[in-house]
Parts: structure tokens; sequence; C-alpha cells
């Protein structure tokens, strides 16, 4: 198995990687250096994954050992386009009697390196290969197969709409978008529930079957293997739960903008004023680089003023915060894991998406799947800020009165779909 080396791929593979080898698969699982390193700083070097059917594998992603990986995407995304020799190599030479030979690889979109090989695993962005011809068009685009709901041109991949056509990422995008249709098998992570009845199959093409195989880390957590945890590349602060231990049902609001995305220190004063207007309890993942290259500032005294009701921590065990009886709501970006694990609690979202599918992602919770909100017209575009009155009324109307209840109730709804998704 063969992650794109972020958070938010590696860990649905390593789920699969472990449904899979708890039924006797043997799995090799390729993590860059830089990614293990952080894994195991994060556990403190104690690793619970390995097995004898498990094991990693190590290997260099190119870049110098203290540059950082995700303050530059542009830069990450060409050394990982690059790293198909390098697998090549240690997949040979790691081969001895342990590991038995490699029958089979299971990547994902934006890893064509590895696309000599037989089979390919795609998240659900993969369907914007397709799309080509539309990603500028100025209207609704119907023309997809398998019944998708109507897309808007601002649903596309936020890569395809760069204005400079040598933008990098776009140019990484249309390429990688040209191996879509390569590989044996194409496993969607969602579950059925969630898709139009032909839409996961109209991901099968070239006669390869495409199968929803989601959520992958549901069935772990049901098992109580906490996969996310020892995958975890920033050490997940405990606490948390212990402090939501001590807030009535659903009312605490949590706040997490996943692994990547980063926001002004201007943007950041607006949160904080934001949620200590709305008056409700918040969990806060306000993570080391939430501000790119400075320290995060918060306005003077808020963490006093909020101390009774406001916890901030730089990681969290999400998916168990958000299994949390207390939890009632997530103010989330939309990233696709944390949708489907939002969804998979029954946790209602006010999405505020950053990029990548995440615009996508927020108006399906909005209007296809009606778990979520957004924040209702306004630009959230990087470079505008969201001021604190929009973010006290978008808290506002996931945590209070008819519609946060609607949400609520639809929210048990497919949580119910989630599990009964998962194999008995
Ligand atoms: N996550 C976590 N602790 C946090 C925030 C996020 O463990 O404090 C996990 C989350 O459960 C999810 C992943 O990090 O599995 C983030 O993936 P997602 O697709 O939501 O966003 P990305 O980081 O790729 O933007």
């Amino acid at each position: 198995m063969v992650p794109f080396p972020v958070q938010g791929t590696i860990n649905p593979l390593i789920n699969l990687a472990h449904l899979l080898s708890s039924r006797g698969v043997f799995i090799t699982f390729v993590n860059t250096e830089w990614s293990h390193k952080c894994m195991a700083k994060a556990a403190h070097n104690d690793d619970k994954l390995s097995t004898s059917t498990f094991k990693f594998l190590t290997i260099p992603d190119g870049l110098p050992p203290d540059r950082g990986r995700l303050s530059n995407s542009a830069e990450y995304a060409t050394a990982v386009q690059n790293l198909g020799p390098v697998l090549e190599y240690h997949l040979l030479r790691s081969l001895s009697d342990e590991t038995p030979p490699y029958t089979c690889i299971i990547t994902e979109t934006f890893m064509s390196c590895t696309m000599k090989w037989p089979t390919g695993w795609d998240c659900p962005e993969s369907s914007f290969g397709q799309l080509e011809e539309s990603k500028r068009a100025d209207k609704v685009i119907t023309c997809l197969p398998g019944n998708l709901p109507p897309l808007l041109p601002t649903d596309l991949l936020s890569f395809y709409r760069a204005t400079d056509t040598s933008d990098v990422l776009f140019q990484h995008c249309l390429r990688e978008s040209q191996f879509q249709s390569k590989g044996d098998y194409v496993l969607v992570n969602t579950f059925d529930e969630l898709e139009a009845p032909d839409t996961v199959s109209a991901l099968s093409c070239n006669g390869r079957p495409a199968l929803a195989v989601g959520p992958v880390f549901l069935p772990n957590f049901l098992e109580g293997r906490d996969i996310n945890r020892w995958a975890s590349l920033l050490e997940q602060d405990e606490s948390c739960l212990k402090w939501l231990d001590a807030h009535h049902p659903t009312s605490v609001i949590y706040v997490s903008f996943g692994s990547i995305a980063v926001k002004s220190n201007e943007q950041l004063e607006e949160l904080a004023r934001g949620l200590e207007k709305s008056e409700h309890p918040f969990l806060w993942v306000l993570r080391m680089d939430i501000a790119g290259g400075t320290p995060a500032t918060l306005p003077e005294g808020f963490e006093e003023r909020t101390k009774d009701r406001g916890l901030i921590v730089k990681w969290a065990p999400q998916v168990r915060v958000l299994s949390h009886p207390s939890v009632g709501g997530f103010l989330t970006h939309c990233g696709w894991n944390s949708c489907l694990e939002s969804m998979s609690m029954g946790i209602p979202m006010l999405g505020w998406p950053y990029f990548c599918d995440q615009f996508l992602d927020c108006r399906f919770c909005k209007d296809v799947w009606k778990i979520g909100i957004d924040l209702e017209g306004v630009d959230v575009d990087e470079n505008v800020v969201v001021t604190r009155e929009e973010i006290e009324k978008g808290v506002r109307r996931l945590m209070e009165g008819p519609k946060a209840r609607e949400l609520r109730k639809r929210g048990m709804e497919l949580k119910e779909a989630a599990f009964k998704a998962v194999p008995q």
C-alpha cells in the first residue's frame, strides 16, 4: 500500500491495510522517512501497528529532512510525483524470506508514480478526471455519468480553478487525471447511502469494477482498534476527552481544519471572537503550524475569558472526540476524512472549506446529504477574512434552534447507515 504521504491519505489507507491484514493478507505499508519519523515521535516510538501480517517499508521522499513538507504543496507534490524509481528500488530490495512477493499495489489518486504497477485505489475526486472538458465552464455541469447531482464550477478541485495554467498543482492534477483509468479495481472510501445508485459504478471503466468500501476507519474503530491514533503524524492530546466528560450532551462545538489548512492571524482572531460571542462550549484544534510560518496569536485575554467553556489543543484524537456524547457540532474544513468521520458519528457540520475537494464536500454535506450548513453566502476565499459576526451566526445556526434539531436527526440517520455499511 502506497499512500500520498500526508495525514488525510495515510489514515484511510492504513485503516484499509489493517482490515485486510486482519483477514490474513500480508501488507507492506510504504511510509516516507518523514512520515515514519513523525508517527514514531507522536506515538513515542510505541509501534502498535506492525503485526505478523503488516509491516512498514520506509523510503526517502527526496527532500532534505528539515524541509517543511506541508508548507510548500507544489514542491512536495513534485517530489512525490518522482518517487517511482525509489519505490521500485526499495520494494525489490525489501523482499526476503519473511516478506512474500508483492502481488498487488493499492494506491490512490495523485500517486501515478506507482502506475507501472497493476492495481489502483481512487478517492471520490477521481471523477474529476472526466471533467477536464467542463472544468472552466461557467455553468452547471450535468454531463457526468452515474446520476451525480449537477455540479457547479466551484465544486471542482480548487487546483483546477487556477487562473495561471502553468500553476504547478494545476498541471499536476491534469497529469494525474490521465492515470485515473488505469488499475484493475477502483476502491472508493464512501458508503452506498451517500451515493446515487449508479455513482460508484460509473467510476468503473475499461471493465474494472468500482466498489464502495467505506467508511474504512469505522470497522477498526468499532472493534476498538484506534488505527488513526497510531498513524497520527502529530501527538493526539487525549486530555480533551476528560474535558468533554464534564460537558452536557451535544453542547460542545468541535473546531478543526485538518492537517494542512492554514489561517492568517487576523482570521484566527475573528474566529476566536466569533466562538466567544457564540457563547457555546468549544474544543478547538489549533495546530502549531496553523498560521503558516508564524506563531498563532489569539486576542488578549481570550483564553482567560473562555476558560470555563473553551479548550484549545494542538491536535486531538478526532474520531474519539466526534464519538463523544458531549459533541454536538463540528466546524470543519470539510476534508473528506473529517466529513466521513463526522457523518459516521452523526455529528452535523458547519463547513468552511479551504482547498482541494473540500468545496464539493461542503456543498454535498449541505445540499445532498443535508447533515451540514455553510457560512451562507460568505466568501471563504483564503484571502478574505470571515468576520466574527459571520462565525457567530454560523455556530448558532449549527448548535441552536430548529435547523440544529433537523441536522441532528439527519445525523442519526446517516450514522445508522454508516454502521450498516460495516461488514458483519
Ligand atoms: N485528525 C486528527 N486530529 C486532529 C485533526 C484531524 O487525528 O486534531 C485526523 C482526522 O481524524 C482525519 C485526518 O486527520 O482522519 C484529516 O483528514 P481530512 O481529510 O479531514 O483533512 P486533511 O488533513 O487531509 O486536510
